[in-house]
């Protein structure tokens, strides 16, 4: 997945003069594999001119239909809310980490003790979905860094990895895209992720490979040297 942005660009534009059943079996493949495209969430240029209040509403019309195809009574009274207390959940709930004004804010602290050393901050909860099915992912993430001057405020390293899990994701973006974060806030690169985590999608469809669990790691800078990470590793263990 790392390397894949450039190749799968090229894919696609291989596509263009291929048949329509090969580029659905490409999108089919995509999926199936997990792949993503890249390190950013694929966003639409106009994705925030529609306010939340509409987006809800499109959404909640759009569910509904899907529900009444399945051939749903909608007109039951455990049915009748659904749409709509889905809208809400998506927009407001799990999929708020797609709006940058969630975006969490960071204070920074002085390292005031000096301290040097590796923190590790382990066993963050992880509750996402998987962007191929919209089904969900989860499981833990566990984090370090090495202080360069300044301090994070602990609870900010699990808002960090909630705001990032709060979005259609693949679990690799996931990991680089909280490395990036932490990296950018920390001003360091000297930052470790590793996230283990079950998908839904693997375990009630397809393979239906409930005891597999999938793990991403993303290293930087000091984490890059095998003695660091190893200690890191240990620490997680
Ligand atoms: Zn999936």
């Amino acid at each position: 997945m790392i390397n894949s942005n450039v190749e799968l660009n090229g894919n696609r534009a291989h596509l263009n003069g291929k048949s329509a059943g090969f580029a659905e079996a490409f999108t089919d493949e995509i999926g199936a594999q997990h792949v993503g495209t890249s390190y950013d969430t694929p966003m639409k240029p106009d994705a925030f001119d529609l306010p939340e209040e509409e987006k809800m509403k499109q959404i909640e019309k759009h569910f509904r239909e899907i529900m009444d195809v399945l051939g749903l009574d909608l007109t039951d009274d455990s049915l009748r809310g659904t749409p709509k207390r889905v809208a809400k959940m998506f927009v407001r709930e799990i999929f708020s980490g797609l709006h940058p004004e969630n975006k969490p804010k960071v204070s920074l602290f002085d390292n005031k003790f000096k301290y040097r050393q590796m923190l590790v901050e382990k066993g963050i909860r992880v509750q996402s979905f998987c962007e191929h099915h919209f089904l969900p992912i989860y499981g833990r993430a566990h984090i370090a860094y090495i202080a360069n001057g300044k301090v994070i405020g602990l609870s900010k390293l699990n808002r960090i990895v909630e705001y990032y899990a709060r979005r259609p994701q693949v679990q690799e973006r996931l990991t680089v895209q909280i490395a990036n974060e932490l990296k950018e806030v920390l001003g360091t690169e000297d930052v470790a992720v590793y996230i283990e985590a079950k998908h839904m999608c693997v375990e009630m469809r397809g393979v239906q490979h409930e005891h597999s669990s999938t793990v991403t790691t993303e290293y930087g800078g000091k984490f890059l040297n095998e003695n660091t990470r190893a200690e890191f590793l240990q620490a997680i263990r």
